[in-house]
């Protein structure tokens, strides 16, 4: 018997080691995870350097209130900020956190309620996060929601010309809709949210919880479509697996926040910062982002290829090494057949096979997966599904 609440539904495998792009089950089975932990292992399981920085912040001080100096969030906030069109940042332990921050800072910073987010969105599990994320399956049973959110079909241009106006506090979106299918936004869509929030004095907020952090083969994915967003939040990879979340905003927010209004108790705890600091000096660098850009030109040559004459397979979607295998039926079946394989693989909604391999991957180990997915859609297609 479990003293679980049964929320999540769990596959029928416990992982109990992991080492780069390596996780071993409690049989002794070995996998390739391309999951990490959805989007959180960007370096791999325990990578190196990560691990000697959180050894060495063990022997000091585990965790310090915000009430003292934080000269261990500073080195972070910098790097964040120097990589992004940011100039402050906020720290927390999650991404609902750092984008129930970005909501609160929006209304306060604009005096306005109204937030636009768009369907099939996921910003979270808090109140203010579960309302933001514009699907029902989210919402069902936990009403009465928060106010105001105004849900917008997305890459819709009309609708967000339609739907803004002096009375919107800000526009919420994900460059790429990760949870919600691997649903990429387009340049001009992306360009034209922006535009309007300008015009209107909205607050453009782009959620790079799971796009961030390398994921896309840039340090955040807004940067693609050269983007300038007033807030980006961050969380999944920033730590390596660490819980650590961050909000960065633009210089003009600063005040917004002052002393008092929002805070966190082990939010830029040293032990955070440690993981964060050393997690970003890796993946910040411009020879292992264009590595990135070229395992993900590679992974997607090789799927299209390989999965071309596969029936129920529609098209390979995503930036970087965040893709998604769209087919045209649910594919739940098919992804216990691909562990069974060896290769640990998530959905993005019913019918995408969502792809999430460290960003240390090696070319190697992209060739064995795209084996394993070949041959268990195959197997499938053989089947005649
Ligand atoms: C995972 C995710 C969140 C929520 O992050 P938590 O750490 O689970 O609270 C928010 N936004 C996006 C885009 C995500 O992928």
């Amino acid at each position: 018997m479990s003293a679980l609440f049964p929320n999540y539904a769990r596959w029928d495998i416990e992982i109990v080691e992991g080492k780069g792009t390596k996780v071993i089950d409690k049989n002794g089975k070995e996998y390739l995870d391309f999951i990490a932990g959805i989007a959180v292992c960007n370096l791999g399981h325990r990578p190196p350097k990560v691990q000697k920085a959180i050894e060495e912040q063990l022997n000091k001080v585990w965790h310090v209130s915000n009430l003292f100096q934080a000269s261990h969030q500073e080195g972070v906030a910098k790097l964040l900020t120097e990589h992004s069109v940011g100039d402050y940042v906020f720290f927390c332990n999650s991404g609902a956190e750092a984008n129930e921050a970005a909501i609160k800072i929006a209304r306060k910073h604009t005096g306005r309620h109204k937030i636009i987010t768009f369907k099939q969105s996921f910003h979270g599990r808090t109140f203010a996060t579960m309302t933001a994320t514009g699907q029902e399956k989210i919402h069902s049973g936990f009403g009465p929601l928060l106010q105001e959110f105004i849900y917008l079909p997305y890459n819709d241009e009309n609708a967000i010309e339609e739907a803004m106006n002096d009375e919107i506090a800000a526009v919420m979106l994900e460059v790429i809709q990760g949870e919600g299918g691997v649903n990429p936004g387009e340049d001009a869509f992306l360009k034209k949210c922006q535009q309007l929030c300008e015009k209107y004095g909205a607050l453009f907020i782009i959620d790079e919880v799971q796009t961030g952090i390398g994921r896309t083969g840039k340090a955040f994915a807004y940067q693609h479509a050269d983007l300038s967003p007033d807030i980006i939040t961050v969380a999944k990879g920033l730590g390596s697996g660490f819980p650590v979340g961050a909000m960065i905003g633009k210089a003009h927010l600063k005040d917004t926040f002052s002393p008092g209004t929002h805070g966190s108790t082990f939010g830029g705890t040293p032990l955070a910062m440690a993981a964060a600091k050393a997690t970003l000096e890796e993946i910040f660098q411009a020879e292992f982002l264009q590595q990135v850009r070229e395992k993900s030109e590679y992974f997607l040559t090789k799927l299209n290829t390989e999965l071309d004459n596969i029936p129920f397979v529609k098209q390979v979607k995503g930036k970087g090494l965040l893709l998604g295998i769209e087919c045209d039926q649910d594919v739940s079946p098919f992804i216990e057949e691909i562990h069974k394989q060896g290769l640990l693989v998530l959905t993005a909604g019913p019918k995408v096979i969502r792809l999430l391999p460290p960003l240390t991957v090696s070319f190697e180990e992209i060739d064995q997966a795209v084996q394993i997915l070949k041959q268990s859609l195959q197997s499938f297609a053989k089947v005649g599904l």
